[in-house]
C-alpha cells in the first residue's frame, strides 16, 4: 500500500469477497483521511454465511488435525514474511505505532504456531471407571468433537492477534468460523483472514462479515452458532449475551488494571516498565497499566523516576519506526481520556506530565493520587494515562486493588515471596505478572479475567476446550 492509497475490502462469505453492500469508509486517526473502505454485510448476508457454515463445519471436521496444523503452521511462517504490510495497515486504520504493530504481528506468528502445536494435540482420556462397582465391565472413552459453527467477535485494539486467536483455536478445533471484525480496523481484520486463505484455510473454515451492532448481534442469535468468543467492553459483551440466550460463551471484558510497587522494587527498572507498558497503543490494551501503587517510602523517588521516563516516550507519526507512542483510536476517545485527568485533577491530583491532545494524539499523561472514586481510578481509562497513588500497609493495598469492578491481571513488583504468594491468593484477577507489570501476556499461557472482566481463558490449549464439544463412549460387554 503506498502513502495514499485506500484498502478497499468486503465480506467473505461462502468462499467469495463480496463487494456488494454499502461502502463505509474508516478515517486513520492519525493521517486524518480516508485510509480503507469495507462492505457492509446485510440480512441476507448473514443468511447465507450462517447456511454456508453449517455445510463448512462438517467439512472442517472431516479435515485431519494434521491437515489442519501443517495450515495454521504455514500462516505462522507467512504472518512474519508479511509482518511490514500487515503493521503498515494497524497504523494506518488505528494509528498504532509500527513498533507495536510489529509486535502484534510477532505475537500472530506465536499464536498460528501455538494453535498449529494444539490441533497436534487434540485427544481424549480412558476413565478409570472400574474403580466404581457399577463401573465394572465398562470401558469409557472421551474425545473432542467440533463444537461446529463458532462466532468470533473482535475489538478494535488489537484486530490481528485477537482475531488470530479466536480463528487459529477455532481451526485446530475443527471449526468454520464466522468472523465479526471491528468497524475501526476492517482492512486489518481482512489481511489475516487472506493470509489464513492464501496458506490453505478452506474457504468453509471462515467466513467474515462487516458491519457494527446490528449484524453482531444478529449473528449472536442465531441458533446455527454453537459458541461465541468475544472480546471487547464489558456493555457489549452483556448485550451479546442478552442476543446469544443459552449458548457457550467465552467473554474477554475490559480491566482497569493495577500495579504495586513494594518498598524492596528495582524502582529504575518498575518506572521503565511501568513507561513502557502504561503507554504502548496509546494505553488501549485490557491490561494497559492503570493504577499504579507504590510504598509509601518509594513514592517520590518513583513518581520522579516515572515521569521522567514518560517524558521521554516519543509521541508522533505512528509509520514512524522511532515512535513509541501514536495517535488513539480517533478524537472523541483523546478527549474523554484527557477530561478524566482534568477531572481528577480538579478534584486534587496532580498531573506531573502531559494532560494534553492534539487530535487523537493524547500526550503521555501521569496524573499523580487522584481521589478513589476518581473515574480514572474507577472506570477503564483505555488510554495514555496512569495514575500513581502510595500506600502504607500491603493488605490494605491488596483490598484497594479488588475494590474495582474488574479482575483481569496485576502487576507486583517486589523480591519477597511472600508478598508473591499472598497477592497469588488475594488479588481478584485472572493473573499476576511479578517484577512485570499488568501489561505482559505470553499467548500460550491462559489469558482471562473474573467480574466484570469477563470469563473463560483464552489462548489455543484453554479455548479448544470451549469451542469443542467432550464425547463419551461407553463399551461394555466386550
Ligand atoms: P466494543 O465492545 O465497542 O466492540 C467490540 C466488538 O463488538 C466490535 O466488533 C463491535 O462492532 C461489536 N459489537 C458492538 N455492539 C455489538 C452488539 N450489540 N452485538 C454484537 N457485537 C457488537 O469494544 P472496543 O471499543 O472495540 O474494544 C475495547 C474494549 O475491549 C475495552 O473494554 C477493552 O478492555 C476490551 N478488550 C478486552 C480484552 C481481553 O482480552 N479481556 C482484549 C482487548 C480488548
Amino acid at each position: 500500500m503506498t502513502e495514499h492509497e485506500i484498502t478497499e475490502v468486503g465480506c467473505l462469505i461462502a468462499g467469495s469477497w463480496v463487494t456488494s453492500g454499502p461502502r463505509v469508509d474508516r478515517v486513520g486517526p492519525w493521517l486524518r483521511r480516508v485510509v480503507s473502505t469495507a462492505r457492509q454485510a446485510g440480512e441476507h448476508d448473514v443468511e447465507t454465511a450462517l447456511g454456508y457454515a453449517g455445510t463448512g463445519a462438517r467439512m472442517v471436521a472431516r479435515m485431519s488435525p494434521a491437515a489442519r496444523a501443517d495450515v495454521l503452521d504455514r500462516a505462522a511462517a507467512e504472518a512474519s514474511r508479511r509482518r511490514d504490510d500487515l503493521a503498515r495497515l494497524l497504523a494506518l486504520e488505528l494509528g498504532k505505532p509500527v513498533q507495536d504493530g510489529h509486535g502484534e504481528i510477532d505475537r500472530v506468528a506465536d499464536t498460528f504456531a501455538v494453535s498449529a502445536a494444539e490441533a497436534r494435540r487434540l485427544g481424549g482420556e480412558v476413565l478409570p471407571v472400574a474403580g466404581w462397582a457399577r463401573g465394572v465391565g465398562t470401558t469409557a472413552l472421551t474425545y473432542r468433537a467440533p463444537a461446529g459453527v463458532a462466532l468470533a467477535i473482535t475489538p478494535f485494539n488489537a484486530p490481528a492477534n485477537l482475531l488470530a486467536h479466536k480463528l487459529g483455536a477455532s481451526f485446530a478445533a475443527g471449526n468454520s468460523t464466522i468472523v465479526k471484525p471491528p468497524p475501526q480496523a476492517p482492512a486489518s481484520s481482512a489481511a489475516v483472514v487472506r493470509l489464513l486463505l492464501d496458506c490453505g484455510m478452506p474457504a468453509e473454515a471462515v467466513q467474515m462479515l462487516h458491519g457494527g451492532a446490528a449484524i453482531g448481534s444478529a449473528l449472536s442469535a442465531a441458533p446455527q452458532v454453537a459458541v461465541i468468543s468475544f472480546t471487547g467492553s464489558p456493555a457489549t459483551g452483556a448485550a451479546v449475551a442478552r442476543a446469544a440466550g443459552a449458548k457457550r460463551l467465552v467473554m474477554e471484558l475490559g480491566g482497569n488494571a493495577a500495579t504495586i510497587v513494594c518498598e524492596d522494587a528495582d524502582l529504575a527498572a518498575a518506572a521503565a516498565i511501568c513507561a513502557a507498558t502504561g503507554y504502548s497503543n496509546s494505553g488501549q490494551s485490557c491490561i494497559s497499566v492503570q493504577r499504579v501503587y507504590v510504598d509509601r517510602r518509594r513514592y517520590a523517588e518513583f513518581l520522579d523516576l516515572f515521569t521522567e521516563r514518560v517524558r521521554k516516550l516519543r509521541v508522533g507519526d505512528p509509520l514512524d519506526p522511532a515512535t513509541a507512542v501514536g495517535s488513539m483510536v480517533g478524537d472523541d476517545a483523546a478527549e474523554r481520556v484527557v477530561g478524566w485527568a482534568r477531572e481528577a485533577a480538579a478534584a486534587g491530583a496532580t498531573i506531573t506530565t502531559g494532560g494534553e491532545r492534539d487530535g487523537a494524539t493524547v500526550t503521555p499523561t501521569v496524573v499523580a493520587d487522584p481521589p478513589a472514586d476518581a473515574r480514572l481510578i474507577r472506570d477503564e481509562v483505555f488510554g495514555a494515562v496512569v495514575s500513581v497513588s502510595p500506600f502504607d500497609d500491603f493488605d490494605d493495598v491488596l483490598a484497594t486493588c479488588n475494590d474495582s469492578r474488574y479482575g483481569l491481571q496485576a502487576g507486583l513488583f517486589t523480591h519477597d515471596l511472600r508478598r508473591v504468594v499472598t497477592a497469588w491468593r488475594e488479588l481478584e484477577v485472572g493473573g499476576l505478572i511479578v517484577n512485570g507489570s499488568s501489561n505482559f501476556r505470553l499467548d500460550h499461557v491462559p489469558f482471562g479475567g473474573v467480574k466484570d472482566s469477563g470469563f473463560g481463558r483464552e489462548s489455543p490449549r484453554w479455548m479448544i476446550d470451549d469451542y469443542t464439544v467432550l464425547k463419551t463412549l461407553m463399551l461394555r460387554g466386550l
